[in-house]
């Protein structure tokens, strides 16, 4: 399924524990801070992979293109993208 979401990269995502996946089908027990690099295009059962930095969300310092990628709730997505977080 395609979604449209438009998150510009640097933009912080605030991710509480269980709306992202370190792993398919393991949610995480933690919260994150994450500064965006990319967002998937396609979502799978209202999952959609996002590349960013852990490092420091703030700026990102491990001078690689990204240091996280995980799963992520589309609808922990909008709630950032809608200010709610
Ligand atoms: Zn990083």
């Amino acid at each position: 399924m395609r979604v449209l979401i438009e998150v510009p990269s640097g933009r912080v995502l605030r991710l509480l524990a269980g709306e992202w996946y370190p792993s398919p089908d393991v949610p995480a027990d933690r919260d994150a801070l994450i500064s965006t690099v990319a967002v998937g295009k396609s979502s799978y059962g209202g999952l959609v992979l996002v590349h960013g930095h852990e490092c420091n969300h703030r700026a990102p310092d491990c001078d690689r293109t990204h240091c996280w990628d995980a799963l992520v709730l589309v609808t922990a997505i909008r709630d950032n993208m809608a200010g709610y977080r």
